[in-house]
C-alpha cells in the first residue's frame, strides 16, 4: 500500500520553500534514511521521532516541520515515504473486524459500563480541545473500592496510526466482562485485580481525517507532537523533546499519580516485538531477568497461537528498548522510573493500521498473552505493611538489598498498605522502611508464576507521641484510646521528654 519516493537531498539553505511544500497538507512526514552506526542513530533520535520499523539496515522516522529542519542540518540523505490514506474493503463489520467511528467507540465504552455496572466503571480522564475524550474503563469486583489488589493498566495507540491495539483493547474489555462468572480464569482476574483499559490514548491522531474513519490517522497529536517523546525522562529530565507537556501527557501522568499501577503495557504497532526497559540508556534494569521472562511469555504464546512468522522479530519476539534504538521522553521509562510501575511496550503488528480483516487473527494470537500479562500482577512478593502498634496501614519503601537500582524499589500504598514486588524467581533480602520506624529486613523466596505473601509490621522509633499539652490540665490522666488501636489497649500519661517539655505518651498494655 505504501509508495516510496526517492528525493534528492535538499540543502539546508533551500529549506523554506521546499519544506513548506512538504508540510502543506499535514503537520508530519514519514521518511527513511541510512544510518552509519548506533551512535548516529541515537543522536538523530534526539531530533526526529525514530519509528518502530527501524532495523539494522534502515531507519524510519517521523518529523514535524521544526524537527525536520534540524534533521536537514545533519546533511543526511533521506527517502520520503508517502503515506496514502488507507481504506480496506470490508463488508462484514462483525466479530471485531472493523474500526469503529469515533462515536461508535464512545458508545461501546459507555455500553460496557452500563451493561456490567457491578464490575465496570467508565472514566473520562479528560476532554481534548477537539472535544474528543480520553476514556478508560476500570474492571474489578467491587469496582471503585480500594482493596488489597494490584492495579493493572493497558493503554493503546498513543501513536494515532498504530491501531491494532485499539481494537484488541476493546475486544479484551468485552471478553473479560462477558467471561466474568463463566470462565474461571477471567473470574479470578476480575475478582483479584483492579484492571484499567484505555483503548485510544491519542484520539485526535487516530481520527485526524474526521470522526467517521481512521484511514488518515497520524502518529502525532493535533499539535504535531509525538506523545511518546513528551514525558519526563530518567536521564534527560523534564521536557526532553523541548515541548510543553501535551494534554494527553498530563492526563496520563495524572492517572498514574492517582492509581498506583504495578504493571502496565503500552500498545503500539509497526513491528511485532515486546520492548522492555530501558529506552533512554543502555544500563539494564535490576529485574532484567523478570523482563525477559514475561516478555518471552508474551511472545511465545503469540507464536503458539498464530501462523508462522508472527511476533518473532529481533530476539525471538523480545528486545531491550535501548538495544533497538534509543527513545527519550517515552512513557515506558516514565512509568518505570517515576511511578514504580513495570511497563513494557507491545509492538503488535507490522502494519500500523492493519487490514481490519486481519484483526480477528491478531486477537486469536494475542489474547492469551494479554491475559497472562494481567495475571502476572498477582505473582511475586506481596503483602501489607502496618504500624506494629496501631495496626494502621503504612506507605513504606520496599527495597531489595543488593538488587534494586535506578528506582526499581516499590512502595506500599494507602489506604490499604499493600505492596506488590514482581520478581524473577530467587531468594531475596527485602528491607521495609519508613521515616519514624525501625526498618525491617526479611528474607523471602519467590517462584515464577507464584505468589509469596509477606505481611510486615513496622515498629515506631518511640511510643512518644506528638502533641504537647498544657500540664495544668490532664495531670496524671490516663485514658484508653479504643478505636485508634487494633487488638491493643493503650493509655496516655504525661512524661518528660529529653528537652524537658511535657508530652503525652501512649503506653501499650
Ligand atoms: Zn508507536
Amino acid at each position: 500500500m505504501k509508495k516510496i519516493l526517492l528525493l534528492v537531498l535538499i540543502p539546508f539553505f533551500g529549506f523554506s520553500q521546499n519544506v513548506n511544500d512538504l508540510f502543506s497538507k499535514k503537520g508530519e512526514i514519514y521518511f527513511s534514511f541510512q544510518y552509519k552506526n548506533k551512535l548516529q542513530l541515537n543522536m538523530i533520535s534526539d531530533i526526529v521521532s525514530i519509528d518502530h520499523k527501524t532495523n539494522a539496515d534502515l531507519a524510519y522516522a517521523y518529523a514535524n516541520k521544526s524537527e525536520f529542519a534540524k534533521f536537514l542540518q545533519q546533511g543526511i540523505s533521506y527517502q520520503l515515504i508517502e503515506k496514502k490514506p488507507l481504506n480496506y474493503i470490508n463488508n462484514s463489520k462483525n466479530n471485531w473486524d472493523y474500526y469503529p467511528t469515533y462515536q461508535q467507540y464512545v458508545n461501546m465504552m459507555t455500553a460496557f459500563a452500563d451493561s456490567f455496572p457491578n464490575i465496570c466503571k467508565l472514566h473520562n480522564l479528560g476532554t481534548l480541545s477537539s472535544g474528543r475524550e480520553i476514556l478508560i474503563v476500570q474492571i474489578s469486583k467491587n469496582v471503585g473500592v480500594k482493596e488489597n489488589e494490584p492495579s493493572f493498566l493497558y493503554t493503546s495507540s498513543m501513536h494515532g496510526d498504530e491501531l491494532a491495539g485499539y481494537i484488541l483493547s476493546l475486544r479484551l474489555i468485552d471478553h473479560i466482562l462477558n467471561g466474568y462468572g463463566n470462565s474461571l480464569e477471567l473470574t479470578q482476574l476480575v475478582d483479584n485485580i483492579d484492571i484499567w483499559i484505555n483503548p485510544l490514548a491519542n484520539p485526535d491522531g487516530a481520527y485526524y481525517g474526521g470522526n467517521q474513519d481512521v484511514w488518515s490517522a497520524t502518529r502525532y497529536n493535533a499539535n504535531w507532537i509525538d506523545l511518546n517523546r513528551n514525558y519526563p525522562d530518567p536521564q534527560d529530565g523534564p521536557h526532553p523533546d523541548g515541548n510543553a507537556y501535551q494534554n494527553e501527557t498530563t492526563i496520563f501522568m495524572g492517572l498514574a499519580d492517582t492509581v498506583s499501577f504495578t504493571i502496565s503495557a503500552n500498545m503500539h504497532g509497526g513491528a511485532e516485538v515486546c520492548n522492555y526497559p530501558w529506552d533512554t540508556w543502555s544500563t539494564l534494569t535490576a529485574d532484567d531477568n523478570w523482563w525477559e521472562y514475561v516478555s518471552h511469555e508474551y511472545a511465545d504464546s503469540c507464536q503458539a497461537n498464530s501462523g508462522n512468522g508472527y511476533f518473532n522479530y529481533l530476539n525471538d519476539g523480545i528486545t531491550n528498548g535501548n538495544d533497538w534504538y534509543e527513545v527519550d521522553g517515552g512513557r515506558q521509562d516514565y512509568m518505570n522510573y517515576f511511578k514504580y510501575c513495570r511497563e513494557f511496550t507491545l509492538e503488535l503488528s507490522d502494519d500500523k493500521t492493519p487490514d481490519p480483516n486481519d484483526l480477528p487473527e491478531l486477537w486469536d494470537a494475542n489474547y492469551p498473552s494479554l491475559l497472562n500479562y494481567i495475571e502476572q500482577s498477582l505473582f511475586g512478593l506481596r503483602g501489607i505493611v502496618t504500624d506494629s502498634i496501631t495496626g494502621l496501614p503504612l506507605k513504606a519503601k520496599v527495597e531489595i538489598l543488593n538488587h534494586d537500582i535506578d528506582s526499581s524499589h516499590v512502595y506500599s500504598n494507602l489506604p490499604i498498605g499493600n505492596y506488590h514486588r514482581h520478581l524473577y524467581q530467587g531468594n531475596y533480602n527485602i528491607t521495609f522502611s519508613k521515616n519514624g520506624y525501625y526498618p525491617k529486613t526479611i528474607n523471602a523466596s519467590v517462584l515464577n508464576n507464584n505468589t509469596n505473601i509477606e505481611d510486615v509490621k513496622l515498629v515506631p522509633f518511640s511510643t512518644t507521641q506528638v502533641e504537647e499539652i498544657n500540664p495544668s490540665k490532664n495531670t496524671n490522666t490516663t485514658f484508653d484510646l479504643l478505636g485508634r488501636t487494633r487488638n491493643t489497649k493503650s493509655k496516655i500519661q504525661l512524661i518528660k521528654t529529653e528537652s524537658g517539655t511535657l508530652k503525652k505518651q501512649i503506653k501499650i498494655q
